[in-house]
This record gives structure tokens, C-alpha cells and sequence, in this order.
């Protein structure tokens, strides 16, 4: 498969590897971190703090019942993804993964090759029409039985003026009673903080990030829904042993929470 990717532009999912200690990521990339981490030194650990929180949320629903997955801006692939933590649990579990980085589809098909259970679409995961209609959801995803869609550290990276709670809403609408929603994002009550991160973002991307927002913008995600836990600081959600999450307390949190579709 051949792809371009612009190196000498930090990308999103490139940045994030990097924070989480992986190696698919480019000059360009560390030194948005370096930047970013200069401005909010507890990027690193809450890059970190999202993961384990994706996987004790990804378990929860799997041993709560839920058979597929339709991870919206899954990132590129690193250790535990939603399919090996989910599929621990049943190994027929489905997952879908949707990011609009080239990279998360080279390196996300090739480690896929194996798994028929599993698929990589690249897509804007604004286009829900698409991502439903694609034939590998309607291979993989049955919308007679629930579904988990995960909205995990993403929602950040979409302006308001794209609607992230009309998105929630439109992906909810389609799923069958039952199903469950994942959402968190970067969050912060602090105004400085939500526009100087905001502003660096903005930069990096070249015009394309969304917003830190409020606990409150954060919380009316989930209007309509059924709330399993209120939303928190993800660190604090179900802490579980094993997986040992640690308590962010500085800048801006990753906050959000877990809703069923009455
Ligand atoms: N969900 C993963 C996790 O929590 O570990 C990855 C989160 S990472 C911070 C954000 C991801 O969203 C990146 O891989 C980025 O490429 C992807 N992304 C950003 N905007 C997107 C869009 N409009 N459509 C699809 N993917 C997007």
C-alpha cells in the first residue's frame, strides 16, 4: 500500500505516540511535544492515564456484555488495543477502527492482518454516514445488537463549529437501544489554560484542532443518555489494581464518562 505523509507537520496521532512512548512518530512531531509539554507539563501523564482508562472501559463493556466496538479516532496502534483487551474477554468480539491519519491505517492494517474480527477504516469521523455505510462496519458491526462507540480523547480535536454533541447525538440515533457511549476529552475549568493549549494546538495542526473545554460542555454530551458513572477526571474512573491509574492534578484532565442508549 503506498501512502504520503507529510513529515515536516506535527500530526495528532503521531504526537500522541510519542507521548505514550511509541515509535512511529517524526522530528516534527517531538518537538510539538516538547513544546506542549513546556506549557503543560502533565501532557505525558495524562496521554498515559487516557489509555488505561480506555482499556478498564473497553473491559467493562466486554464482561458488561458488548460483543462490538466503533473506536472513532483510534489512533495508531500501541500495546492492549480496544480489539486485544476486548477480545481477551471473547475472542469474538468485533472492532472497528476509524482515524483520519494515513499512518493509523498502514501500521493499524498491518497489524490487523490476522484478525478477521477486526478492521481499519480511514475516515473523518464527522462523516457518520460513511462510517456506517462503509462495507467493512456493515461486515463486522449488526446494528440489531448493541454496540460501544468510543469517542475516547477525540472530541478535542473538533470545533464547535462541527458540533461534537450533534455528532454524539447522530451516532447515538443510529445504535440500538442498549448500546453504550464512550466519551471523554480534554478538559479544564481553568479559561487561561483552556485558550493557551487551545491556541498551541490550533498552531500545530495548522488550523484544524478543536477546543479544551469545560466539565460542563463535557458533561452535555451525554443529554439523552443514560449515565452509567458521572463524568470525572478519567484517572478516577473504576481505578482497578492491576492497571494502577495514577491521579492527574495539574493542567487540564482527560474527563468524560460511559452512557447507555435507553
Ligand atoms: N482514541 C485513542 C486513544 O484514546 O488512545 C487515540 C486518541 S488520539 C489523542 C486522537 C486521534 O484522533 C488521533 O489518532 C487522530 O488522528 C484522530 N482524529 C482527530 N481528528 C479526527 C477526525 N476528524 N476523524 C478521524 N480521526 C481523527
Amino acid at each position: 500500500m503506498h501512502i504520503t505523509v507529510d513529515v515536516s507537520k506535527p500530526s495528532v496521532a503521531r504526537m500522541y505516540d510519542w507521548l505514550l512512548g511509541g515509535k512511529d512518530n517524526f522530528h516534527s512531531d517531538r518537538e510539538a511535544c516538547d513544546e506542549l509539554l513546556r506549557l503543560a507539563p502533565s501532557t505525558r501523564e495524562l496521554a498515559v492515564i487516557n489509555r488505561l482508562y480506555l482499556k478498564r472501559v473497553v473491559h467493562w463493556l466486554a464482561t458488561n456484555g458488548i460483543r462490538q466496538f466503533l473506536d472513532h479516532g483510534s489512533g495508531l496502534p500501541t500495546q492492549d488495543n480496544v480489539h486485544q483487551v476486548a477480545q481477551r474477554v471473547d475472542e469474538d468480539c468485533s472492532v472497528v477502527y476509524v482515524d483520519i491519519d494515513p499512518v493509523v491505517l498502514a501500521h493499524g492494517r498491518a497489524a490487523l492482518d490476522e484478525n478477521d474480527r477486526t478492521a481499519v477504516i480511514q475516515a473523518d469521523f464527522r462523516d457518520t454516514e460513511g462510517i456506517f455505510a462503509h462495507p467493512d462496519t456493515q461486515r463486522l458491526i449488526d446494528l440489531d445488537e448493541p454496540v460501544a462507540a468510543l469517542f475516547v480523547s477525540v472530541l478535542h480535536c473538533i470545533p464547535d463549529s462541527d458540533d461534537p454533541w450533534g455528532l454524539v447525538r447522530r451516532v447515538a440515533d443510529r445504535l440500538p437501544s442498549g448500546s453504550y457511549l464512550v466519551i471523554c476529552q480534554l478538559a479544564s475549568d481553568d479559561e487561561k489554560t483552556r485558550e493557551s493549549v487551545t491556541e498551541f494546538m490550533r498552531e500545530t495542526t495548522g488550523g484544524t484542532w478543536g477546543r479544551v473545554r469545560s466539565f460542563a460542555e463535557v458533561d452535555s454530551y451525554f443529554d439523552g443518555l443514560e449515565l452509567v458513572d458521572p463524568p470525572v477526571d478519567v484517572s478516577l474512573w473504576r481505578p482497578d489494581s492491576d492497571l494502577s491509574p495514577r491521579q492527574a492534578t495539574q493542567e487540564w484532565v482527560e474527563y468524560g464518562s460511559l452512557a447507555r442508549k435507553p
